[in-house]
């Protein structure tokens, strides 16, 4: 069931989002050679509890820490581990994101790690610009598929793959709402996109195939070929023009 949100409910998804792209912005300034994966959650769970809110992804069904962290294969859902030491070169994903009110907040970016290869800095450029591909087709009277069908030409027109096997969602009074917002799809088909539908649309990305594995750990997915992945996420509210992207910061 597709719930639309107030106006109300809609600036109280955007103070939960402005403290998850918060949290975003300074987990990923965090991240350098020689950091681990735990560090960075810690800075991340440590702002989002000053900020008065709470980390929406701790607990999740289990997940153990505040932040999804996600090194060069992997694509999602990476757990932070003291044992995970950055290194010049990776590139890591950070998911995460904060509730507040009882209202959510869910974002996600891929950050360089000191100085990368030219192939992983085009991943992680196409993967961003797909989002924002996607969020120009995200307006009130559009439909669903026309989001996933002009992120994946977008990427795979470039040689990308595009994950299938997880998607965006819609965000309210849970993490996880209908509708699912896939990274592909048809124009024109899928459930019709309205003013006060608040959706999160997250493109995967991967340099090589698009199918994806879940590690023995039952949460760490990583791509079936072993190459790079990207991942970029805000969560957005339709209206009848552009969309407005509720997880910004100051
Ligand atoms: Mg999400």
């Amino acid at each position: 069931m597709i719930v639309l949100k107030t106006r109300r409910e809609i600036e109280l998804l955007r103070e939960a989002g402005r403290i998850s792209a918060g949290a975003l912005k300074i987990a990923g300034e965090a991240v350098q050679p020689g950091v681990s994966t735990w560090e960075i959650d810690e800075i991340a769970r440590k702002y989002i509890l000053k900020q008065g809110a709470k980390p929406n992804f701790l607990h999740y069904n289990g997940f153990p820490a505040t932040a999804c962290i996600s090194v060069n294969e992997e694509v999602i859902h990476g757990i932070p581990s003291r044992n995970r030491i950055l290194r010049e070169g990776d590139i890591v994903s950070i998911d995460l994101g904060a509730v507040l009110h009882g209202y959510h907040g869910d974002n996600a970016a891929t950050f360089a790690c000191g100085k990368i290869s030219d192939e992983a800095q085009r991943l992680i450029d196409t993967t961003r610009e797909s989002l924002y591909v996607g969020l120009s087709k995200a307006v009130g009277g559009g439909r669903v598929g026309d989001i996933g069908a002009a992120v994946s030409e977008y990427c795979e027109s470039r040689g990308f793959g595009v994950v299938r096997d997880f998607t965006g969602h819609g965000v309210g009074r849970n993490l996880h709402e209908d509708p699912a917002v896939p990274n592909y799809g048809t124009a024109g088909r899928g459930a019709r996109l309205l003013p006060g539908m608040v959706i999160a649309i997250e493109p995967m990305i991967t340099a090589g195939t698009y199918k994806v594995k879940v590690l023995p750990d039952g949460w760490t997915t990583v791509t079936l070929d072993g190459k790079l992945a990207a991942h970029f996420e805000n969560t957005v509210a339709i209206t009848d023009g552009a969309c407005d992207i509720l997880t910004k910061c100051d």
